[in-house]
């Protein structure tokens, strides 16, 4: 198999009481276990493409293939977005970021109030399921974006560090229609360690290739 489940990172109740348990196990062992299933079937009759890295197909999918292109887009999309998502939450982080990356929000949004406020509008605002995201542009600067379904912010090769999913599959048990309330609440899991490593990481690429 080219592409695997990975485990989640910390138990399924972990995340209580942000988001339960129940959510958490369907949402990883069926809906992101489905996306990766889909990915390797499409990709079977490709053992080339089977080799590369999940980044590395999504920034180059409009080179792919034609037949593989959307189980990329779709799947291996959702591949990527549900890994990074997992690794961006964790239980009992720090409330905020530190270091390079908070000042980076406080240049690109002025402070981080204002930042998580035009976050969340992204996330409330994206119509049907997607994503919201804070991206590194090409100046090695912030940005916030909303894509619909499983499309990424990897597909025109940016790197994300933050992600939300705002597919009802990924709040409703809890939270019902009241998606502000979901993303509201949110912020309480996110692993800012980890969006720190990201940013860095991300904002060195940027810079290396200018
Ligand atoms: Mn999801």
């Amino acid at each position: 198999m080219a592409f695997t489940l990975p485990p989640l990172p910390y138990d399924y109740k972990a995340l209580e009481p942000t988001i339960d348990e129940q959510t958490m196990r369907i949402h990883h062992d069926k809906h992101h276990a489905a996306y990766v299933n889909n990915l390797n079937a499409a990709l079977e009759p490709y053992p080339d493409l089977q080799k590369k890295s999940i980044e590395e197909l999504l920034a180059t999918i409009d080179s792919l293939p034609e037949p593989v292109r959307k189980p990329v887009r779709n799947n291996g999309g959702g591949h990527a977005n549900h890994t990074m998502f997992w690794e961006m939450m964790a239980p009992g982080g720090a409330k905020e970021p530190t270091g390079a990356l908070a000042e980076a929000i406080k240049k690109a949004f002025g402070d981080f109030g204002a930042f998580k406020e035009k976050f969340n509008k992204a996330c409330v605002g994206r119509f049907g399921s997607g994503w919201g995201w804070l991206v590194v542009d090409r100046s090695g600067g912030l940005t916030i974006e909303d894509t619909p379904n499983q499309d990424t912010p990897l597909m025109g090769g940016r790197m994300p560090v933050l992600g939300c999913d705002v597919w009802e599959h990924a709040y409703y048990l809890k939270y019902q229609n009241r998606r502000p309330d979901y993303v509201a609440a949110w912020w309480n899991v996110v692993n800012w360690t980890d969006v720190s490593r990201r940013f860095e990481k991300a904002r060195g690429r940027e810079m290396a290739q200018r």
